[in-house]
């Protein structure tokens, strides 16, 4: 089947998709992101990743490219010329294109470009992977989803060849912030689930907010407060979660085993729950 993106008003064949060499997200990274998991041809969580999207454009000053109902109705017009029921849609937003000069353009307007995926989310979300850890060398606004990437570029490609799925980001102070593109979890040795709180530290994903929402509602004993590597290291469980990967469990971090190197209960239960709140059934 042919595949198009959405392009600034137009569905175009992917493969010729593109935007003007003087695009400020090329140029600076000047924008923001969103993506979207898409199962049994739902989206997950639209409204978080929509509300999300406001607040990072909002922060950035850049404007809505347009309405919301009609991002949506886009967001659905490219799913289905693509016959995407199983995948993710991926939507960025830049402050548009105009002569170079690190000051706000006056009169660009804002790019607005869609593509989809066809692909089995969460692969290793019954099996578990691995993380390995690595400086959180990212910049002071972690919680704006921005196009600004090479510090996560980086680190993944260093899991990659590290044998792992993922990096862990540790700060100046020993504590984990978050993985490249997810949001890292552990059960302490006493049974709390723990969880980075949201700040300037950490993107604050949809996903981590509907675990938090089913912790709640299931009477889980959940902690949102920092936790050191050290701590990490001696969890009786750990996990990451993001739109594409649910909840994951992690077996091991650096070269040490989490539990006893295999899936554990609690990450069985959060991952149901998670797959159940995705299908539209159930608590939150
Ligand atoms: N942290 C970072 C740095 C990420 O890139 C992502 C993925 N977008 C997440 C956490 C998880 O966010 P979400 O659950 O919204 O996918």
């Amino acid at each position: 089947m042919a595949r198009d993106a959405y392009v600034n008003g137009r569905y175009v064949p992917h493969a010729r998709a593109a935007v003007h060499v003087e695009d400020r997200g090329f140029q600076f990274a000047d924008g923001v992101y969103e993506v979207v998991c898409v199962r049994q041809g739902r989206l997950v969580d639209e409204d978080g990743h929509l509300d999300r999207l406001g607040y990072s454009l909002r922060e950035l000053r850049i404007a809505w490219p347009c309405g919301r109902r009609v991002l949506r109705l886009i967001m659905r017009g490219l799913l289905q010329r693509n016959g995407v029921r199983d995948g993710l849609i991926y939507i960025q937003v830049t402050r548009g294109a105009a002569p170079r000069d690190f000051r706000f353009p006056a009169a660009a307007r804002p790019t607005l470009v869609m593509t989809t995926r066809r692909l089995t989310l969460a692969a290793n979300a019954r099996t578990g992977v691995r993380v390995v850890t690595i400086p959180d060398i990212r910049w002071k606004r972690r919680d704006l989803k921005t196009v600004g990437l090479l510090a996560q570029v980086l680190g993944k490609q260093e899991a990659a060849e590290r044998g792992a799925f993922e990096a862990w980001q540790v700060d100046g102070d020993g504590f984990v912030t978050e993985g490249t593109s997810s949001n890292a979890w552990i059960l302490t040795a006493d049974g709390a689930l723990v969880t980075r709180p949201a700040g300037h530290d950490i993107l604050n994903g949809i996903t981590r907010q509907s675990i938090l929402k089913i912790a709640a509602a299931e009477g889980l004993r959940f902690e949102e407060r920092p936790f050191s590597l050290e701590e990490a290291y001696a969890a009786r469980e750990a996990f990451v979660s993001s739109a594409t990967s649910f909840v994951t469990p992690v077996l091991r971090i650096d070269d040490r085993i989490i539990g006893d190197g295999t899936p554990g209960p609690l990450g069985r239960r959060l991952l149901d729950a998670y797959l159940a709140h995705a299908s539209g059934i159930g608590a939150s």
